[in-house]
């Protein structure tokens, strides 16, 4: 490796030379914690951006711009019927939801100021550049704001040069924020040999790189001949221990390491970001996948393999390139002659290109005692979910459910009969009641005490039709359902479900183990219903439970793999709809 090449002719080492630049900086890890990451944070990204546009051409053709309109607009539209019928846990549903209630459940805040100044075409002078500066007063370092103006603008590099020239000038030294956005603007636009002399600058007056720097570093050589190099500041990120590399740091290295045919590395370099307990992104599995095709070897079959398994331990779903790539390889293998095809499954778990039925959905008996046992202990050791309860009222509840369960169904009575405020409350709750009691099934109905008041939406002889037909626990009014709706349920067994529209989002979060929460997520798709549609007297219906898992699978001959369509907005709690199915042919 060439470590000190020759930078003669290179800028800014005249000005090193020329001004003693850098010198009286701080050493890196001196610099305050936030130092510069504001202005790197959002610019950086936009720099990403670029980047995944120009990823996997063609791939435009996977996907029907208009199929996503008519899907959005059948999202949009206001349904008059009570309510519409959907999967709480599909892809889109948090969305279909928040467009009904007029409500967003998770609006997107924009934080990206859009200011927009051109900056000069040409180099300026010292004079020149101030008297600019003195038109944009008010920027707090106005030579970064610039730069981050070039970068948008796509300035040549000689007008940057000509700004540091003029600070160097002026001040015998150039902040280190200001240099940060120069090597920015040198790896935005590849600027190969800038890169390569900022690094060897930075090499000579830094012990230590920090992250933004040591992100553009990698980003920048690993893009070059010099690539090797990007390793080394991987290499040096890691030694140092105060910070971690990032995913981006990898996929930049792994890449790097692909183009330049070193597999063998590509994959060391893989395992080790899994090792570091890093989540890979996607386009980094897509770059496996995509070389894969023109390497058949046991090797890499291998490896493509290890990374479905990894997708599924690890409830990951690919998004749409990825699996685009994934379908694409195994259809390039010439001797196993893989089909693949897009698909849904239907809910009795069924794909509907194959015939095939998925993974089921029930927990084993010993997940589910796992569960119950991990669950119930933090109840009633009184974690926060319960805090807004005594330990009086959940002494009651326990004696309460150790007499009155097993229950076939809990219902969380409120919940439901809030389902339409265009609907008396009681009389909703009480058919649902009767359609179930109709059923032979164990109720219990978790109420309110005010529920008992006997108001116009809490009619007392629709309580007391009721309470012939399902057992009641009435909680005080500021106590919170969810937990007694869960205990209940989990105590009754594992045949007994739930009904609530409410997705338990709280009490999920309170749950720190991956293990746990993968379960609680599992026996929560399987076990809840939701009431989908209500007629007043004449309609009452729930949205079945699923059967299926939502994982990528195999059974050897076939593989199928849920994905993430590119326009579908899905939340942690929902799962896709859309899969590909892989079967031998
Ligand atoms: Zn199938």
């Amino acid at each position: 490796m060439q470590f000190f090449h020759q930078t003669s002719s290179c800028f800014l080492q005249t000005l090193v030379k020329k001004y003693r630049v850098f010198s009286p900086m701080p050493r890196f890890q001196e610099l305050p914690i936030n130092f510069g990451r504001a202005i790197f944070a959002t610019s950086y990204r936009s720099a990403e951006r670029e980047d995944s546009k120009v990823h996997e051409p063609g791939s435009s053709t996977w996907y029907s711009r208009k199929r996503d309109e008519n899907k959005r607009k059948e999202r949009t539209r206001k349904d008059g019927f009570l309510p519409q019928a959907y999967n709480m846990f599909a892809a889109g549903a948090a969305k279909k939801r928040s467009v009904i209630s007029g409500e967003e459940e998770q609006p997107v805040i924009s934080t990206k100021k859009e200011v927009h100044f051109p900056p000069p075409e040409n180099p300026l002078s010292l004079e020149e550049w101030e008297e600019l500066k003195g038109k944009y007063d008010g920027y707090q370092i106005f030579e970064v704001f610039m730069l981050l103006q070039m970068i948008d603008y796509n300035r040549s590099i000689d007008v940057a040069k000509s700004l540091l020239a003029a600070v160097a000038k002026r001040d015998g030294d150039i902040h280190y924020k200001i240099l940060l956005q120069y090597l920015h603007l040198c790896v935005s636009q590849q600027q190969t040999k800038e890169i390569y002399d900022m690094f060897d600058i930075m090499r000579m007056k830094f012990k230590t790189l920090e992250k933004s720097a040591s992100t553009l570093l990698i980003k920048g050589l690993s893009n070059s001949p010099h690539w090797r190099d990007a390793l080394t500041v991987l290499q040096q990120i890691k030694k140092q221990k105060v910070m971690t590399p990032t995913s981006r740091n990898y996929r930049d290295c792994i890449k790097a390491a692909i183009m330049n045919q070193e597999i063998n590395l590509a994959w060391k370099l893989f395992h080790e970001l899994l090792a570091e307990g890093l989540t890979p992104t996607m386009d980094t599995l897509q770059l496996f996948f995509d070389t894969g095709k023109s390497v058949q070897n046991d090797h890499w079959t291998n490896e493509l393999i290890y990374i479905l398994r990894y997708l599924r331990d690890n409830q990951i779903y690919p998004g749409e390139d990825l699996v685009h790539s994934i379908k694409q390889w195994f259809e390039s293998d010439p001797g196993e002659k893989w089909q693949g095809n897009i698909t849904t499954i239907k809910k009795s778990g069924q794909c509907l290109s194959c015939n095939q039925t998925l993974e089921s959905l029930q927990l084993t008996p010993e997940e589910y005692n796992i569960l119950k046992e991990k669950i119930m202990k933090d109840v009633i050791e009184g974690a926060d979910t319960f805090r807004k309860t005594t330990p009086e009222e959940l002494e009651q509840f326990r004696k309460f459910v150790d007499r009155h369960s097993p229950f076939d169904i809990v219902i969380d009575g409120l919940n439901v009969a809030k389902t339409s405020v265009r609907f008396n409350s009681s009389e909703i709750l009480l058919e649902v009641v009767d359609c179930l009691a109709q059923q032979n099934l164990r109720l219990l109905v978790l109420g309110r005490k005010h529920m008992l008041s006997g108001t116009s939406q809490w009619k007392k002889k629709n309580m007391a039709a009721m309470s012939r037909k399902a057992t009641f626990f009435f909680t005080e009014n500021e106590s919170e359902d969810d937990p007694f709706l869960i205990y209940a349920a989990l105590h009754s067994g594992r045949h007994c479900k739930f009904i609530t529209r409410d997705l338990l989002r709280d009490h999920k979060a309170c749950v720190s183990d991956s293990l746990i929460q993968h379960l609680f997520f599992k026996w929560q798709r399987s076990h809840q219903m939701v009431l989908s549609v209500y007629v007043p007297k004449e309609i009452v219906r729930f949205e079945p439970v699923m059967t299926y898992d939502t994982i990528v699978q195999t059974t050897g001959d076939s593989w199928h793999i849920p994905y993430d369509e590119r326009l579908e907005e899905r939340t942690s709690y929902e799962v896709p709809t859309k899969w590909l199915c892989l079967r031998k042919k």
